[in-house]
């Protein structure tokens, strides 16, 4: 049974604050959380989540990233499969707003947030046990402000040239994806079930050979298109849970999602060989030498890109279009671990 409405407590001066406030965030977790926060602020709304859609190998997932209840902020980062709940599962098929309500009287509304043309990025959920007809427009309001701001940190974090993540991207990342590394290798039986014994993040360093060959031979134009289409064979041989990264003009960055070390080597082997294959119109063949190493729990992340640039520069002094595991080469007496000392060369 739906109670009365309640008279929203809305004045535009706080609902101006609370735009400012939101648009002040400059990442995409603390915009979630300050949205979430807001809008329970602002309404009489029992609770408010931001879910995120997930691909996983088992199936598509909804990921809880920020919620906020009349009893304070809640626990985050809950994953549950689309299909458990009808209402987000609804909402991703029609890639409209759907609404329920329960035996108890408790309405849901999802919101999901989607640019023009392009796949649902995030679901926006209102729980109520009142009427939620007076806030909605509102939060529609809030909707495409989130929405937009997301298009705008999107464009910020990505390369202008191969749509990559950028080297900002890439130093805001890392430090996360160590401490998560870290979480991994504490994970107890239970919760590794999705992974094998030893697998562990990678961090890989492609640096394209002699490319300024290819610039000098047939100009800037052609160079950039060497870029975007390796940038696309990247993308099409690397999966999805991996993260790739323009680090610099010709050089990128694969961090593996975990994995085997004998499997990463071999996912890195792969690349080089659909590089050496392809033949780039007017340039015809080029080649990539790879430099690769584990990402270890407690790693600071200088020291990996040092690791995984040694492993590079060794590939690029033996004849380059290579994969060279750094840990392979300590093992193998080519490098030494003093060679990590110093500034890090980058190519
Ligand atoms: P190595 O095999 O040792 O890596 O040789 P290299 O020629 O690839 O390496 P080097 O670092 O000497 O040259 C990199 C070149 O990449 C020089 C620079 O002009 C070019 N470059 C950097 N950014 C861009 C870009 O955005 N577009 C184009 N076309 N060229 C770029
Ligand atoms: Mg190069
Ligand atoms: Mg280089």
């Amino acid at each position: 049974m739906i109670q009365s409405a309640a008279a929203p407590r809305l004045d535009l001066q706080s609902l101006m604050e609370s735009v400012v406030r939101i648009t002040e965030q400059r990442s995409r977790e603390n915009l979630e959380h300050c949205l979430v926060t807001t809008l329970l602020e602002l309404t009489t709304l029992t609770r408010v989540s931001i879910l995120r859609p997930l691909m996983r190998s088992d199936g598509l997932q909804a990921e809880c990233v920020a919620s906020a209840d009349t009893g304070g902020v809640t626990a985050e980062g809950g994953c549950l499969p689309l299909e458990d709940d009808p209402l987000l599962a609804r909402a991703w098929a029609m890639g409209e707003e759907a609404r329920s309500v329960d035996s108890t009287g408790l309405v849901r509304v999802c919101l999901p947030i989607a640019a023009m043309g392009e796949d649902v990025s995030a679901f926006l959920t209102i729980e109520t046990r009142a009427d939620p007809a007076p806030y909605l427009d509102m939060i529609r309001g809030f909707a495409a402000i989130y929405r937009n701001f997301l298009a705008i940190l999107r464009e910020a974090e990505r390369d202008t040239l191969t749509g990559l993540k950028n080297r900002k991207t890439f130093d805001e990342k890392i430090g996360r994806i160590i401490a998560n590394s870290h979480t991994l290798a504490q994970m107890v039986p239970q919760e590794r079930r999705h992974h094998e014994e030893g697998e562990q993040h990678w961090l890989g360093m492609l640096d394209i050979d002699h490319f300024k060959r290819v610039n000098d031979t047939y100009g800037h134009v052609f160079g950039d298109e060497v870029l975007l289409l390796f940038s696309a064979m990247m993308r099409k041989v690397f999966r999805s849970d991996d993260l790739l990264f323009r680090f610099g003009g010709e050089e990128f960055v694969v961090v593996l999602a975990p994995t085997t070390s004998a499997h990463a080597h071999q996912v890195f082997e792969r690349f080089r060989a659909v590089v050496e294959e392809f033949t780039f119109p007017q340039v015809g063949k080029v080649t990539v030498s790879i430099g690769f190493v584990a990402i270890k729990p407690g790693d600071i992340s200088s020291a990996v890109i040092g690791q995984a640039d040694d492993a590079l520069y060794w590939a690029k002094r033996h004849g380059r279009n290579r994969v060279c595991h750094y840990d392979q080469l300590l093992k193998d007496g080519h490098i030494s671990p003093a060679q990590e000392e110093g500034a890090i060369e980058l190519f």
